[in-house]
């Protein structure tokens, strides 16, 4: 490992070398969750017309006078077009919610505040309560045509596809995600459907990388396991280099003599950003590239490995995909003393509580994932001469995905 750098310096340099993996035209259907890459404009006003909000009758506000009486004219059913209601007096027309107003009525009464007296007449019951544009939504009053609805960048939901539909956008430019390769490392490891003998654990950092990757809509191109074996290794990773635009890798770049990944991915001739970050966990994290391929290296132990993924891997390659989704931390407060290192920025687990407020919990070592469970995210804990921060202290929170 070289001499360590700060937390900061390490997202600078991931971000600096991450660059954007292109864009596709996509149907409306397949584009939840994606990243959108195009403007979109109204292509008409919101609302294109008066349109009515409620079910009931359109007349002329002027009109209404001491009984409240009015004749029922015409009616409007919505997806009908504009009426008049001519230039007889004391007229209505029977609407129904989102069909276009008259251009000679002004205010619309529901149903619920008249009394139909028969097949052609209606009576307000309180003739006082009603006034000019009660109930109409009026043109152009949400938005004007050509006004920009959604900026590149934003996160494509349910709100998004609606606003893209109404202005007759069948397809989006979107983000095109990184081919991504996840690898995990180690001879001790077995599959999760195998029965481990006493010395070996069953695998799970490249399940809970895919699971977290996932829930940000980034696919797993590509699942893989290397034995701690810098041969077998070595021409495993050159293949996967070459096929994809991001391998994540966890375990084999500590300390230990059978740690290969560093020097295999310096024979490979890959250009080394950094390797060792001041943080607790996750210190051996690195960085590496090669042409057009990132490679993160975590460090094996599931709390490293998590960690370091939602504090700088997933950030990283969606802020390359061009989102824009302000990540302003929440800012949370924990009522007991804060214990803090000067030497390493600490990660620590926390379980969130009403208020902006949050317990610590804290990991055995960065073995534990049985803690893990039990926490909803993590605060970073800035380096500091102190032993402890005061309770109070407002520290930034990242959730687990
Ligand atoms: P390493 O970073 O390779 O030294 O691994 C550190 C610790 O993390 C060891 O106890 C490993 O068994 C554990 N570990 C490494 N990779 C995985 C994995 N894919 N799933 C679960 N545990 C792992
Ligand atoms: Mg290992």
């Amino acid at each position: 490992m070289n001499s360590l750098i700060s937390p900061d310096e390490a997202n600078v340099r991931i971000r600096k070398y991450l660059s954007d993996f292109g864009s596709a035209k996509l149907p409306l259907e397949q584009c939840a969750g994606r990243i959108l890459r195009q403007p979109v404009l109204a292509d008409r006003p919101f609302p294109p017309f008066d349109r009515s909000m409620m079910d009931g009758y359109a007349l002329r506000s002027a009109e209404i006078g001491g009984n409240g009486r009015f004749q029922i004219k015409i009616q409007i059913p919505a997806g009908s077009p504009q009426a008049s209601l001519g230039s007889q007096a004391s007229i209505c027309a029977e609407i129904m919610t989102g069909a276009p107003v008259p251009g000679d009525a002004d205010c619309v009464v529901p149903y619920e505040a008249t009394e139909r007296l028969d097949k052609s007449g209606m009576r307000l019951l309180s003739p006082d309560a009603h006034q000019r544009g009660d109930c109409i939504h009026l043109l152009g009053s949400d938005l004007e045509r050509g006004a920009t609805l959604l900026s590149p960048g934003c996160r494509i939901g349910g709100r998004e596809i609606a606003a893209a539909a109404s202005c007759g956008y069948a397809k989006f430019e979107v983000a095109r995600p990184p081919s991504i390769a996840v690898i995990s490392t180690g001879d001790e490891l077995v599959d999760v459907s195998s029965a481990p003998e006493a010395h070996q654990i069953r695998r799970s950092n490249d399940l809970s990388i895919e699971a977290a990757l996932t829930q940000q809509h980034l696919p797993v191109a590509k699942r893989a396991h290397l034995p701690d074996d810098p041969d077998i290794s070595k021409a495993r990773l050159e293949a996967l280099i070459e096929q994809h635009d991001i391998l994540i890798i966890s375990g084999g770049i500590s300390m230990g003599n059978r740690d290969f990944i560093p020097e295999t991915l310096t024979a490979l001739g890959l250009n080394g950003h950094f390797h060792g970050v001041a943080q607790k966990p996750g210190k051996p994290m690195g960085f590496w590239s090669h042409s057009n391929c990132a490679v993160f290296a975590l460090p094996g132990n599931p709390s490293s490995t998590l960690t370091c993924l939602h504090h700088y891997v997933i950030p990283a390659i969606l802020q390359a995909m061009g989102d824009t989704t302000p990540r302003i931390p929440r800012r949370v407060t924990l009522e007991a003393p804060v214990k803090a290192r000067d030497d390493l920025t600490v990660f620590l687990p926390v379980q969130l509580l009403p208020d902006n407020r949050a317990h610590a919990r804290p990991t055995q070592n960065s073995g534990d994932l049985v803690r893990i469970l039990t926490s909803d995210g993590f605060i970073k804990v800035p380096i500091t001469a102190e032993k402890a921060y005061p309770p109070g202290t407002l520290f930034d929170f990242h959730p687990w995905y």
